[in-house]
């Protein structure tokens, strides 16, 4: 036993060296998941409120390991951020997403592509230019893209992620708060940053049927529309929860009673049945 400061005895702990030899393995195994073909996206449908028609997607990223199996995203990507991966895979992430999304628009008409963005990747004083280079070379309106930025990355927001921000709007790029009212100042970033689009917390959503979120609820959405917002509703699971939302007006739904976030051929397929 090492002992460390007065009282404290720092045993050998087989959990947590399991843990640290998990971590390990995760971070082997990630450095090569890019060029490995491990990683893949999917595209989960958003509907008008009104009428269930797709208006866009949101992509998410997906990662298979054969000795891993399948890790879930709150789990790789934090550690895809501290490997300093994050900027190659989310460049990879926009270039196909681009890609797919461009085909859909020329087959299927209007569609709206909604990206993730980290604060890692916002910290990167190229990150606006990048994105705009690979938007050009799509040829995809800058319009149709709108990235979402989380309230945590506002909270930890230097200069440069100021710039990127700043850039990217000036280049036509829409910007959505993502994981809206679950921050500590949720209602300060609003009227600090230029943002289009609102995105309500899968947390509000689920409980729609205690009267107190469904008035937070409809506060949310009142007040998104009062600063020219979409509002967007995440992680819609139930008739009931749509039927409130609808009532209370928000723009755009997403959840698992619509779709569950599907890969790229099965986007389409649905696109070409919305008519
Ligand atoms: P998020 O941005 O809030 O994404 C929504 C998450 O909710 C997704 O989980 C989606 O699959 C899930 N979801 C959608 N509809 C429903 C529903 O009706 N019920 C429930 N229970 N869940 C629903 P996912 O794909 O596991 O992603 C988790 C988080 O990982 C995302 O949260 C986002 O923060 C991050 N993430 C995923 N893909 C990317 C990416 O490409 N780049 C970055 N930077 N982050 C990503
Ligand atoms: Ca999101
Ligand atoms: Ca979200
Ligand atoms: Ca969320």
């Amino acid at each position: 036993a090492k002992f460390e400061g007065r009282n404290r005895v720092c045993r050998y702990d087989p959990a947590m060296e399991a843990e640290a030899d998990a971590r390990i393995t995760l971070e082997s195994e990630l450095h090569r998941a890019l060029e490995r073909g491990e990683l893949s996206l999917v595209y989960q449908p958003q509907v008008e409120a009104a009428g269930r028609r797709i208006a866009g997607c949101e992509v998410l990223l997906r990662w298979h390991n054969a000795k891993l199996g399948t890790v879930a995203p709150p789990r790789f990507i934090p550690v895809l951020e501290s490997l300093g991966l994050i900027g190659a895979v989310g460049e990879w992430i926009l270039q196909t997403a681009l890609h797919h999304a461009k085909q859909w628009r020329q087959r299927c008409g209007e569609l709206q592509l909604a990206v993730n963005v980290s604060s890692v990747q916002l910290k990167d004083a190229n990150f606006a230019a990048t994105v705009l280079a690979l938007l050009q070379r799509t040829g995809f309106p800058p319009r149709a893209l709108e990235l979402e930025i989380t309230e945590s990355t506002l909270m930890e927001c230097g200069e440069t992620t100021l710039a990127n921000i700043d850039r990217l709007k000036r280049g036509g790029v829409r910007l959505a708060i993502d994981d809206f009212g679950t921050g500590y100042s949720s209602l300060s970033y609003l009227h600090q940053f230029p943002f289009d689009t609102l995105k309500i917390d899968r947390s509000f959503v689920q409980n729609l049927h205690h009267n107190r979120n469904r008035e937070l609820a409809r506060h949310i959405i009142s007040l998104g529309h009062t600063l020219r917002l979409d509002v967007v509703a995440e992680g819609v699971e139930t008739e009931a929860q749509q039927e409130i939302l609808r009532k209370l007006e928000c723009d755009l739904l997403q959840g698992y009673l619509f779709y569950r976030p599907l890969p790229a051929a099965q986007f389409e397929a649905a696109l070409r049945q919305r008519g």
